[in-house]
């Protein structure tokens, strides 16, 4: 990550939409605006597969649900924020291998912490913890806001954007995909 061109750059921008980069309150925010975004991109330079490299063999072989799952991420069409929930299903494979909770967590943190389109990050994260965990199925449900929509364009405060993405078992059975659902609507 380069801080110094990032910093440039938001300087510039201050600039050209006719603020005076000298004012106290903008003074320091070339300086502030680098240093979140490197937090904020900060999943660029992870490798989310690493993260389920260690799991374990429990012959647990029924379904494994995290739900609301909470995410921040930046919208690459705006760099303006999303955020909402992650619900997680997963059916082990036949060795019943399964992976901490807070793996998948770190999952989505590296997936969220790049210029991200909802539909691709849910399907990433299917897509990984399918490979990384060789699991019979999985399912991802993420439900946003983007302040894109909320703030500008069509200007609609409120409403959300839901995305699913289905592998292996979930795909073939409507009864697990059911059983998923369900779950992740309980309240509590
Ligand atoms: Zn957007």
């Amino acid at each position: 990550m380069d801080h110094d061109k990032i910093k440039a750059a938001v300087a510039q921008i201050i600039v050209a939409i006719g603020e005076d980069p000298k004012r106290e309150g903008l003074v320091d925010t070339p300086n502030r605006v680098a240093e979140m975004y490197t937090e904020l991109f900060s999943g660029l330079t992870k490798d989310p597969k690493e993260e389920l490299s260690v799991g374990f063999e429990l012959g647990h072989r029924e379904m494994v649900i995290v739900k609301d799952i909470p995410f921040y991420s930046m919208c690459e069409h705006h760099l303006l924020p999303f955020f909402g929930v992650v619900h997680i299903g997963y059916i082990p494979n036949v060795s019943g291998r399964i992976v901490g909770i807070s793996k998948l967590a770190r999952v989505v943190e590296a997936y969220a912490r790049r210029p991200q389109v909802q539909e691709r990050m849910t399907s990433e994260i299917a897509e990984t913890i399918s490979d990384g965990l060789k699991a019979s199925g999985v399912a991802v449900v993420i439900q946003a806001e983007h302040l894109c929509m909320m703030m500008r364009g069509i200007n609609k405060p409120g409403s959300k954007v839901i995305t699913s993405a289905v592998r292996g078992d979930f795909r073939k059975r409507a009864a697990s995909r059911a059983e998923f659902l369900s779950l992740i609507q309980n309240k509590s």
